[in-house]
Parts: C-alpha cells; sequence; structure tokens
C-alpha cells in the first residue's frame, strides 16, 4: 500500500516513510491510495477474533513494509488486559434499548487517545530501532494528548518526549497523571502562558527546518496516519459485537475536536463496514456542527474559540477534516489544494454549492451540539437510569446521539474519556466523585517531576540540543 498527499504534490510513500512524518512536504495530509474492502466473508471470519487479532488482520491490508510477524508482535504486545483491563479490549456496555456504550478509555490515562497512541509507540521505536535512529517528539498539550503521548513513549528506546502544557490549567488529575512520570525520556515543560503559547513555541522550533533536521524532531499528533488506522480497529469490533448478522446496519456518536476520531470511523465506511451514521457531536466549539449545517467551514480565532466543560473538543479548526472533504470532492488534489490554501489558510474559510452539500450527503455524517447544561443532564439521566457514571465528553456523544437513533439501527456511543478525569464537572452534575480505577489511588500525591520553560524559543532549543542524543555519533550539537 502506497500513501498520497491530500494535496497531490508529494511522492507515494510506504507506511513506515510515513510513519514518523507529520504534514506531507506539500502541505496535505497523507491517505492510502485507496481503500482495501471488508467483504462480508471476511468480517464473518473477524467475528470470533479477539482485538488483537482482527486489529493485526486490518493493519496488514495497510502496512506492506513491516514483516508480519514483526507486526503481530507489535500488536500482541500493545492490546493487552494489563494495558486495558478488559480481554476485550474495548467492550460495549448496553443502555437503553439499541443504545451502547463502546468503552475505549480503560487504557493508562484513561482516554480514548491511548487506542491509537499505545499503538503507536510501540511502531515509532520499532521503526527507528530498524533504521538505528533517535526522534525527538516535540508537543504541546492542554491534557490529553500530551498525557497518552508520555505512557506510550515512556522508557521507549531511542526516542525523547518534551512535551509543553501550559501552568495551571490543566485538571488537578492530568497534571498530576503528567508530572508523576519520572522516566528519564520524559521531559514535561510548564509554560508560563496558555496553549496557544505552547503551540506557538512548538511551531517556531518546527519552522526552522536545520534545527528540525539537526535534532530530528517529531510529533505525535492527530493527524498521523497510523494514529488514525489503529482508530479504524475499534469501530470494525464495536460493529462485529453489536450487529446482530454481518451485513446489518450499525451507527456510531462520536465525540469531536479534530475530527481524528471520526475520521477513522469515515475510512472503516469507505472500507464497506456497514455503517449507517456517523453522528458527529460538538460542544459549543461548533465548527463542524456548522459545515454539516450549512455547508460552510469557518476556522474560528481565538477569541471566538469557547473554554468548555469537555475541553478536549475545544477546538478552532479541525485538523484532520481535510481528509474528508477530499474525499468528498472525489478524491481530486487540486480541488482540494484550492479549498484548504485559498479558502482556509488564506480567507479561513470555504463554502460549498448544492452540489457538494449533495455529495456530502452520500457519506452519512449527521451532526448536532451539546452545551453545558447538555452534559450536566445527559450525566444525571445516564447515572440515575443506568447507574453509570459518563464523562462530559462522552455526554455530548450521547446527547447528540439520542436525537438520531433509529429504530432496528444500534447506537454505538463512543466513550472517549472516564468522568474520573473530568471530576468537577461530574460532581456538579451528580453531586458524587466519579469512581477512579484502583491503579490510580493517590495519584496526586506520587512526586512529580516537571520544569518551567520560559517563553523564549531559543531557550526551548538549547534545552533540546543539551539533551538529545544522536544514535550516530556524527552530529555536534549547539
Ligand atoms: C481528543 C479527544 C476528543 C476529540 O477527538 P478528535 O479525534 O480530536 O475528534 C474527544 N474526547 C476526548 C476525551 C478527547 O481526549
Amino acid at each position: 500500500m502506497k500513501y498520497i498527499s491530500t494535496r497531490g504534490d508529494a511522492q507515494p510513500r510506504s507506511f513506515s516513510e510515513i510513519l514518523l512524518a507529520g504534514l506531507a512536504p506539500d502541505g496535505g495530509l497523507y491517505l492510502p491510495v485507496s481503500y482495501p474492502q471488508l467483504d462480508a466473508a471476511t468480517l464473518e471470519r473477524w467475528r470470533g477474533m479477539r482485538y488483537a487479532e482482527v486489529a493485526c488482520e486490518l493493519l496488514s491490508m495497510y502496512i506492506d513494509d513491516i514483516p508480519p510477524a514483526d507486526l503481530r508482535d507489535l500488536v500482541e504486545r500493545t492490546y493487552t488486559v494489563e494495558a486495558f483491563g478488559d480481554e476485550r479490549i474495548t467492550p460495549l456496555q448496553p443502555l437503553d434499548e439499541g443504545v451502547y456504550l463502546e468503552q475505549l478509555s480503560n487504557g493508562p490515562t484513561l482516554a480514548f487517545k491511548d487506542m491509537a497512541m499505545q499503538l503507536l509507540g510501540n511502531l515509532f521505536e520499532y521503526e527507528l530501532g530498524r533504521r538505528g535512529e533517535t526522534l525527538n517528539v516535540l508537543g504541546a498539550t492542554s491534557g490529553d494528548t500530551g498525557s497518552a503521548a508520555e505512557y506510550a513513549l515512556r522508557g521507549k528506546r531511542g526516542i525523547n518526549v518534551f512535551m509543553l502544557s501550559p501552568a495551571g490549567r490543566m485538571s488537578p488529575f492530568q497534571q498530576a497523571q503528567m508530572f508523576s512520570l519520572l522516566d528519564p525520556n520524559i521531559h514535561n515543560l510548564v509554560v508560563d502562558g496558555v496553549f496557544d503559547d505552547c503551540q506557538d513555541l512548538v511551531k517556531a522550533v518546527s519552522n526552522d527546518l536545520a534545527f528540525k533536521r539537526r535534532h530530528r524532531i517529531g510529533t505525535v499528533n492527530s493527524i498521523n496516519w497510523a494514529r488514525l488506522l489503529a482508530q479504524v480497529v475499534y469501530y470494525v469490533v464495536g460493529y462485529l459485537q453489536a450487529a446482530r448478522r454481518v451485513g446489518d446496519p450499525v451507527s456510531f456518536a462520536v465525540p469531536s475536536g479534530n475530527f481524528g476520531n471520526i475520521c477513522a470511523g469515515h475510512v472503516a465506511r469507505m472500507m464497506g463496514l456497514p455503517i449507517r451514521r456517523l453522528v458527529l457531536a460538538t460542544n459549543e466549539n461548533n465548527v463542524l456542527e456548522e459545515f454539516f449545517r450549512t455547508g460552510t467551514y469557518r476556522v474560528r480565532s481565538g477569541a471566538e474559540t469557547h473554554e468548555t466543560s469537555s475541553p478536549s473538543m475545544d477546538i478552532s479548526k479541525a485538523s484532520n477534516f481535510e481528509r474528508f472533504v477530499y474525499d468528498v470532492v472525489g478524491r481530486d488534489p487540486a480541488r482540494t489544494r484550492e479549498l484548504f490554501v485559498a479558502g482556509v489558510e488564506r480567507e479561513r474559510r470555504f463554502s460549498f454549492d448544492e452540489a457538494d452539500r449533495a455529495e456530502v450527503e452520500r457519506f452519512g455524517i449527521v451532526a448536532g451540539t451539546s452545551t453545558h447544561a447538555d452534559r450536566l443532564a445527559t450525566i444525571r439521566d445516564t447515572w440515575e437510569r443506568f447507574g453509570r457514571v459518563i464523562d462530559t465528553h462522552t455526554a455530548d456523544g450521547l446527547y447528540v446521539a439520542r436525537r438520531h437513533v433509529e429504530p432496528g439501527v444500534p447506537m454505538i456511543v463512543l466513550e472517549t474519556a472516564l468522568a474520573a478525569k473530568f471530576s468537577a464537572t461530574v460532581v456538579e452534575a451528580i453531586g458524587i466523585e466519579p469512581p477512579r480505577p484502583p491503579r490510580l489511588a493517590g495519584l496526586e500525591a506520587l512526586p512529580r517531576r516537571f520544569e518551567a520553560l520560559p517563553r523564549d524559543v531559543e531557550a526551548l532549543k538549547r534545552l533540546i540540543a543539551a539533551r538529545d542524543e544522536p544514535a550516530t555519533a556524527d552530529v555536534g550539537t549547539r
């Protein structure tokens, strides 16, 4: 399988080549040249398989430059009961008739990002080892992404992680989670500023191409194709659990921010998985809901981006959206470039006409928004009727899902975090502390390791250079 850029200028590349890359050199996103198809016989065969086995089968449709035995070993080491707390890895929990929660948040950091990031950590370590290279992963986080990345990359050979976070802005739980990691390859850098300041520092370093090349700077953000691919697996596994017979339609509801999670659902659907609806749920930051309602995609300014009680969905633009648009416009790279360069990058928007919008309809996505009050009511209702405590993001998903339930079509709501991670709002809704997995008792009392970083690009570069350990001794740092 080869991978091409949505903007058409990049050479087709193999999986291993794009694994460690971010954007394609032309500024587009990588996608496979075509989507392999899942027929009924294949799905039937996968039905009796464990999660890791399905993952292996699916990944090998897209990865042909890692020997099958190595890939199997990587996948089996990733999706274990020890890491995910249940043999089924992503069990479905029924709520009312035909509505299910798919539990994606039982991994190390209690959010669905572990599903992909844990695999990415093993893939990175494998690929770097094979090449005899090292990598410095640089990122900015306001919570979930940073911790998922750190828990996936801690202790990995050849990888350093430099994670910037805004001082005092993450929840106490998230801070404790990240800062209690004492692995020498994890560097928590706390910036006196807001998330955007952290992101600006990361961008400034990445824009220094000489520095980036010399110190082998990489990222693990949600545009990474391997992350997206890993997420396709739980759509298939969720489907196989909920569908009575292979071939029956099932819908998924997805709490959405950067369009990464739901893009994996889109890929599953393009592969022929019988998905009737992909229900896209946003919070008050409704960039995506607005697009599906009006045909206009309009990027927000910082001032227009709300701080909500489902903070991992607080986005001003959706970084994976270009992948979906590329498929909608018939995989036309020139058209995609026009929409995202002349449109999004210059005008901060584009609008689809009637014909384009009719085309969008064919992809099965319906969208809705949810507010703080909706989240509280949904958390309360789910607790009162089912004795189940859900988190604020999952509440956004369930709230919007309820308006799109159809008779005879199972609705699977993706649980993207556990309530324990966002306990303040949960307490506001139901008056009790959400349950926390026993292994995380006393997390806040553990010793912490982090360092203050001034808002200064040069200081950040110095710090990275000082800790960079090239595998080959030919680079004089600084
Ligand atoms: C990251 C995240 C989301 C949004 O996922 P996208 O892939 O960005 O759409 C939703 N909920 C939680 C809890 C998250 O951490």
